[in-house]
C-alpha cells in the first residue's frame, strides 16, 4: 500500500503560535504585510464575529485561531 500524502495544515510551535497572534495583531489593526514565520508567504488573516483565524497562504503550512474573547 502507498500512503497517501494529505494536505493537512501543521502544527505550529509556540513561538510560531505566538508570531501568528502577534501578525493578526498587526495585520488587523495596521493594515501589514506579515510573512509566515514558517516559509515567508503572506498570512492570511480573517475576522469571524469575536474570534479570528491567522493562517499562512501556504494551505499546508500552519494556522491559528483565536476564540472570543
Ligand atoms: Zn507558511
Amino acid at each position: 500500500m502507498v500512503a497517501t500524502i494529505s494536505k493537512t495544515r501543521s502544527k505550529p510551535t509556540r513561538d510560531e503560535a505566538f508570531a501568528l497572534i502577534d501578525a493578526a495583531t498587526r495585520i488587523a489593526d495596521f493594515g501589514e504585510s506579515i510573512p509566515c514565520p514558517r516559509c515567508g508567504q503572506p498570512l492570511i488573516y480573517e475576522d469571524i464575529g469575536n474570534s479570528f483565524i491567522v493562517e499562512c497562504t501556504d494551505e499546508t503550512c500552519i494556522r491559528t485561531g483565536c476564540r472570543g474573547i
